[in-house]
């Protein structure tokens, strides 16, 4: 019965690729498998002191960091993260979760890690945009790995918009903008802080001081979902 549903669905509403618009298969979810295989990975997992765990070594500590697909402007990856951000379409950042999800699991990356967090978004920019994108990737990857979401970060205020930002100017516009606020739910536990694109690393630095300031003995995995180079 289901399935005839499903398939009447599919006949009036087709189900098509995020990218590159054609038809999905019924195993098919946002994406097909063709554009899936050819999103630009950076396989920094399987490097040591990868390029992104370089811009946090000797600054904050960390178990693990990476940023899994090359991030370029003006690519179908871009674009992707560009609906999925601001054009209310968050099964995108979902099914990216899952898919990172499972390719670092299978890696082995999560090795020790307890539970996954979003980067928080401030809830007056959260009620503005409707979501948190950085909560449906999470969900993926919990999904993808059977590791809980933790609800213990938050924004403590909004932050102006950093696309335009030096280094030093995002940290200084970052300062005291984030806060642990379960601290006894890390303790002793090996947290990944998620986030959708690394620039400069600013976000997930800023992040990874203030957890280790409130809880220094829990293990932090830096994950993002898109990386620039
Ligand atoms: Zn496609």
């Amino acid at each position: 019965m289901l399935q005839i549903l499903t398939d009447i669905a599919d006949f009036f509403l087709p189900r098509t690729c995020h990218i590159c618009g054609c038809r999905l298969r019924e195993s098919e979810r946002v994406f097909c498998v063709r554009c899936i295989e050819t999103l630009p990975r950076s396989l920094y997992h399987l490097m040591p002191l990868n390029p992104m765990e370089r811009r946090f070594a000797g600054i904050v500590p960390f178990v693990r960091a990476t940023g899994h697909f090359i991030y370029s402007r003006n690519s179908e990856l871009a674009a992707a993260v560009h609906d999925m951000k601001y054009r209310q379409f968050p099964s995108v950042g979902r099914r990216l979760g899952e898919i990172v999800g499972e390719e670092l699991n299978m890696a082995g990356f999560f090795s020790g890690a307890d539970c996954v967090a979003a980067v928080p978004m401030h809830w007056w920019k959260k009620a503005r945009r409707g979501y948190n994108q950085a909560d449906f990737i999470v969900e993926g990857i919990s999904e993808a790995t059977g590791l809980p979401v933790a609800d213990v970060l938050e924004a403590s205020r909004a932050h102006k918009t950093q696309t335009a930002m030096t280094l030093q100017q995002r940290l200084a516009n970052l300062s005291g903008a984030f806060r642990v606020k379960d601290s006894d739910a890390l303790r002793g536990k090996g947290l990944v802080i998620v986030d959708d694109v690394c620039t400069t690393g600013s976000t997930l630095r800023s992040l990874a001081a203030e957890v280790s300031m409130a809880v220094p003995d829990c293990r932090i995995y830096l994950l993002s979902i898109c990386v620039t180079v």
